[in-house]
């Protein structure tokens, strides 16, 4: 579903991404963590093409994000995302917020949009609060109607970058649990997050960055319970 052939990514002369070999099949959740700068939200950009490689490819569900215009469309309706500020509209209910990518981008009819967008707000536990401002939800409730907003244009991969990270720690349990929910459900998940309970639990696949590089790349609980390296032993003692 996602594939990194070499990609590489700069700013300048900093180079952000070293060349990067990474794939990430359907169905996967691959969890990415590292310290801060170490280039994963950089990765994620690029996947929904918002950052322009620079060298090597990438390739979401077969297309690259180096192609046509057409095709960069294509890689960005297919490709939710999710950020750690919800970035709701203010000025749109929480039921207005979900409808208002599936009638720009599904070319949806109202009725139709408002339909699917009930439907998601019933799966992340907020059908009740539908005609609400994004002022009068919690950072919880705001970051799960942004979950819904994602999946209204029926995205093949969801990326997730920090989602809980300003949140406060007793709101992030119910976002979490909607993301176990789509992962159980065989959607394709990048998420950078550092919690380490939801690595463990859910992540298929955990990826430990460093300046820019992929350091580590295996099964979870594995890596989790015998770090392969000092440096990663050290990053979890601070995470966890
Ligand atoms: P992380 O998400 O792991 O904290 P980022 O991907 O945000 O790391 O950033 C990686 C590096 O790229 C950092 O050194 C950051 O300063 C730099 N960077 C990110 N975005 C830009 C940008 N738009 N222009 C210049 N440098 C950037
Ligand atoms: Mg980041």
């Amino acid at each position: 579903m996602i594939e990194f052939r070499q990609t590489t990514k700069s700013f300048g002369d900093h180079v952000v991404l070293q060349p990067t070999e990474l794939s990430v099949k359907s169905g996967e959740v691959a969890v990415i963590i590292g310290p801060s700068g170490s280039g994963k939200s950089t990765m994620l950009r690029c996947v929904n093409a918002l950052e322009k490689i620079n060298g090597g490819d990438l390739l979401v569900n077969g297309i690259s994000v180096l192609g046509s215009p057409a095709d960069v469309r294509q890689i960005r309706r297919q490709a939710g995302m999710v950020f750690q500020q919800f970035n709701l509209f203010p000025n749109l209910t929480a039921l207005q917020n979900v409808m208002f990518g599936s009638i720009r981008v599904k070319k949806y009819s109202k009725s139709e949009a408002q339909e699917v967008a009930e439907t998601l707000l019933g799966k992340v536990g907020l059908f009740e609060r539908k005609n609400h401002y994004p002022s009068q939800l919690s950072g919880g409730q705001q970051q799960r109607v942004a979950i819904a907003r994602a999946l209204a244009v029926q995205p093949r991969l969801m990326l997730f970058d920090e989602p809980t990270s300003a949140l406060d720690p007793e709101l992030r349990q119910e976002v979490m649990k909607v993301m176990q929910t789509l992962a159980t459900e065989g959607m394709t998940m990048m998420v950078v997050t550092h919690e380490m309970h939801f690595a463990r639990q859910v992540g298929s696949r955990l990826i430990f960055m460093e300046d820019g590089r992929v350091i580590h790349d295996g099964e979870p609980a594995a890596l989790l319970s015998s770090p392969p390296s000092e440096r990663f032993h050290n990053f979890l003692r601070h995470v966890q």
